[in-house]
């Protein structure tokens, strides 16, 4: 089964992620808990190179490239061995994240990355868990942990709204997979929500 997490920033995806691994191992499944822009050694490699130093040094074009590489090694070394093996695959994003930051925050990419998704990745999650908060409190958590991603400590509440809308759209567009899960509770009710909707797929 493979379930990916989505999410503006500050969300608490990435804690539910790691909570819900817990649980589900708890009750003795085999899990890989990955995350993306990464998730392999060269995913990893290439996080780096898009996260980290100057913000302008690649162009809209080539980030999505690079974010798209990325994704394929991911799939290829991380996401297709565990799922092969039986094991339960979680990971704190995946294309859905790029249909929103790659494919509406720097201009109109959705047509390619749409293509390249087609050409060069081909799956999705069974499950995307969409963990939905109001901006303003998604950003107010992201800048509590600002300087750990340099890169997009400029971003503001205007994109964090724009990308909240993207993802809610992005849940009608795909609603046989999306969850969308109120993130503005405390974490113990959001992953008691997220606990109920995995079971609720049958894992
Ligand atoms: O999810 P995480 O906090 O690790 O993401 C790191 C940063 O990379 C975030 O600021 C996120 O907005 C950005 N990102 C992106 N495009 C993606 C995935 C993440 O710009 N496809």
């Amino acid at each position: 089964l493979f379930l990916s997490f989505e999410g503006i920033d500050g969300s608490g995806k990435s804690t539910q992620a790691q909570v819900l691994a817990d649980s589900l191992r708890a009750m003795g499944r085999d899990v890989v808990l990955t995350r993306e822009p990464g998730g392999s050694a060269g995913a990893e490699e290439i996080r780096r190179l898009v996260l980290e130093g100057d913000p302008d040094r690649w162009s809209a074009e080539t980030e999505l490239l690079l974010f798209t590489a990325a994704r394929r090694d991911h799939l290829e070394k991380t996401i297709r061995p565990a799922l092969a093996r039986g094991a339960v695959v979680i990971t704190d994003r995946f294309a859905d994240s790029t249909r929103m930051y790659q494919g509406l925050s720097r201009g109109d990419l959705r047509g390619a990355v749409d293509d390249l998704h087609a050409a060069m990745i081909g799956v999705e999650p069974d499950l995307t868990l969409l963990i939905d908060i109001d901006p303003e409190v998604g950003l107010g958590r992201a800048n509590a942990r600002a300087g750990k991603e340099l890169r997009f400590e400029g971003m503001g509440l205007d994109l964090q709204r724009r990308m909240r809308s993207g993802f809610l759209a992005l849940a009608q567009e795909f609603a046989g997979r999306f969850r969308v899960i109120d993130g503005g509770r405390s974490a113990e009710a959001v992953a008691a929500d997220v606990l109920a909707v995995v079971r609720g797929a049958g894992v």
